[in-house]
């Protein structure tokens, strides 16, 4: 049975119009990223929005860059952004440029002069924003307003052709100065810009604005439902007003619709690209995919997996209303899938030696050691038992209370997939650190064994590794780049002074030699631990690993 649930308010806008005689076939959407830098989470959202209403509805989704401004953009965005958008699991139908519109865009700005509808401004852009007026208040119409048709035409071609510098003439749309949407009040058009494009070289010294690009491209993709961030809000007005203006029925039959929906905001991160993008080139982070970078590649090479995204975008879904979400909901989602895939391991952080006195010195067993209690088909590995393992220093009190089940002296613990052993002395050094913990084994406990002493109810299951055999590695322990749940919600602080200077441990770790051949992106549960997985600096004789989650949220607890 299907599960049930209910129609998001996209959703029902979208089987409204199909009840209105839209048909199915005419349903298109985009995903339209600027790839002025990688995506983050909250692209992420959109994305899983827009496909998901694609494969809902079996629509057909554009990917549109749109790149329309030169001084921002790069290949390297593109490449990332397309890489992205794969690795999270959907497939668009065609790649589209704002760019590959530009002479479209043009003949139309044409169009709009000739009706009247637009003119060259030659004032300053301080001037003209001078004279925009409040929300209460009308706008100043510009003296050049008045402009000839046959003016506007000859100024408008020398812009395209490069006669004018930077900043000395804009193309204002002929709308309304009184607006009460001061979106409205003569928005432009063009602006001259002798910049080199990334995919249209140095062909143009004008480059289109955002509402023009954006709604017009739309069109011309003939997408119906074009989604946008609430922000956009103000701007359908002058979306739908510039459609209506090139309109064509014969040609272009549909017009678009845009609708908006509240963007994703996560505590403790920020999520602007031109805020990522000074983290990245301040160097607080080693780059766009650095683990604690709220990107998709930071995500990906923390450990997230697309399962675990898509099932967040999912769980917080469409919201009329911005808010926040709490980073441990998108935790709990990656958690939840790791636990289901991730092959268990041992590996010690912190690590104290034990040395169990009655097991023979020089033997070694290799014990079974099931891979994921949570999935059977995962079977079974070995891994190597001696007279001396690491435990977790944390796991060992010398002096403890009832209430303590980890190893202390005199009572009973059992280690993971072998023995049960009982504390017996430590040995400790001159500042009184302890350097060993010495325990006796009980040889019949064996786990898995079936005699009575391995069903022997202990309290505590400790983790461990063979001293000789553990392999060491480097481990990258992270904590949430900020300290603060609203970095960019301060008015009175910049959001880098709220950077975690805590948010990086590295540490010598000792993991079991299982993990020999573990390689880039291989992803596993240290028991007890956490979530780890295998980082791209990692090399065969040196192991990285980067901590992706813990296994239960510990943070809310210890921070608040
Ligand atoms: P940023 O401010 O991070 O640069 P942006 O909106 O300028 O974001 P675009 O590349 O223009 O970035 O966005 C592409 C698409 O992703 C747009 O449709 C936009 O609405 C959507 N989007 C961007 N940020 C979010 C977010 N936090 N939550 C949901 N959707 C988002
Ligand atoms: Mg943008």
């Amino acid at each position: 049975m299907e599960e049930y649930k209910s129609l998001n308010f996209l959703e029902q806008i979208i089987e409204e119009d199909l009840k209105n005689g839209y048909t199915q076939d005419k349903l298109r959407f985009r995903f339209p990223p600027e790839p002025n830098g990688y995506l983050h989470i909250g692209h992420a959202k959109s994305i899983c929005l827009n496909f998901g209403l694609g494969l809902k509805y079996n629509a057909s989704v554009n990917l549109r860059f749109d790149d329309t401004n030169p001084a921002k953009e790069e290949q390297e965005y593109v490449d990332s952004i397309k890489a992205d958008i794969q690795w999270l699991g959907f497939k668009w139908d065609k790649e589209c440029y704002a760019s590959d519109y530009f002479q479209q865009l043009y003949d139309w700005a044409i169009l709009l002069i000739e009706k009247g509808l637009a003119y060259v401004d030659s004032q300053s852009a301080e001037l003209i924003a001078q004279q925009k007026g409040t929300p209460t208040q009308p706008g100043l119409e510009s003296p050049y307003r008045t402009r000839s048709v046959a003016e506007n035409l000859e100024l408008f071609e020398a812009m395209k052709a490069g006669k004018f510098p930077n900043g000395s003439h804009v193309l204002r749309a002929k709308i309304d100065m009184a607006s009460s949407n001061m979106l409205m009040r003569d928005p432009f058009l063009y602006r001259v810009l002798h910049k080199t494009h990334h995919r249209t070289g140095n062909n143009w010294f004008i480059y289109p604005m955002y509402d023009w690009a954006h709604g017009e491209s739309d069109y011309i993709e003939q997408v119906s439902h074009s989604i946008c961030t609430l922000e956009f809000m103000m701007h359908r007005e002058l979306y739908e007003w510039f459609i209506k203006q090139v309109y064509d029925k014969n040609v272009l039959p549909l017009s678009p619709k845009q609708r908006e929906f509240a963007r994703l905001n996560l505590s403790y991160t920020v999520m602007s690209k031109r805020k990522l993008l000074q983290l990245v080139e301040q160097k607080h982070v080693s780059g766009w995919n650095d683990p604690r970078m709220p990107t998709i590649s930071g995500l990906r090479r923390r450990g997230y997996t697309p399962d675990a995204i898509r099932k967040f975008a999912d769980t917080i879904g469409v919201a009329k209303r911005d808010n926040i979400i709490n980073v441990s909901v998108l935790e709990f989602c990656i958690r939840e899938d790791l636990n289901k895939k991730a092959p268990r391991v041992m590996a010690v952080l912190d690590p104290v030696k034990v040395i169990i006195t009655n097991y023979p010195q020089g033997q070694e067993e290799w014990l079974d050691a099931e891979n994921n209690q949570e999935d059977e088909s995962a079977g079974y590995r070995k891994v190597p038992f001696s007279r001396e393992i690491f435990i977790e220093s944390e796991d060992f009190l010398e002096e403890a209370n009832n209430k303590f089940f980890r190893l202390t002296l005199g009572k009973e613990v059992r280690l993971k997939n072998a023995y049960i052993i009982k504390g017996e002395s430590v040995v400790k050094n001159e500042v009184g650190e302890i350097t060993e913990i010495h325990v006796r084994y009980d040889p019949d406990s064996k786990s898995g064994s079936g005699t009575e002493a391995s069903l022997r109810k202990v309290k505590g299951t400790l983790h461990w590794v063979s001293v000789q055999h553990a392999l060491k590695a480097e481990v990258r322990l992270y904590d949430r780049l900020f300290t603060d749940e609203t970095p960019d919600g301060h008015k009175d602080k910049d959001f880098l002074e709220f950077i975690n200077p805590g948010s990086l441990k590295v540490i010598e770790a000792y993991v079991e030699p299982s993990l020999e051949n573990a390689t880039t992106g291989n992803q596993y549960q240290f028991q007890r631990i956490g979530y780890f997985c295998v980082d791209s600096d990692s090399r065969k004789d040196r192991l990285v690993f980067n901590k992706t989650v813990g296994l239960r949220d510990t943070w809310a607890k210890v921070n608040k």
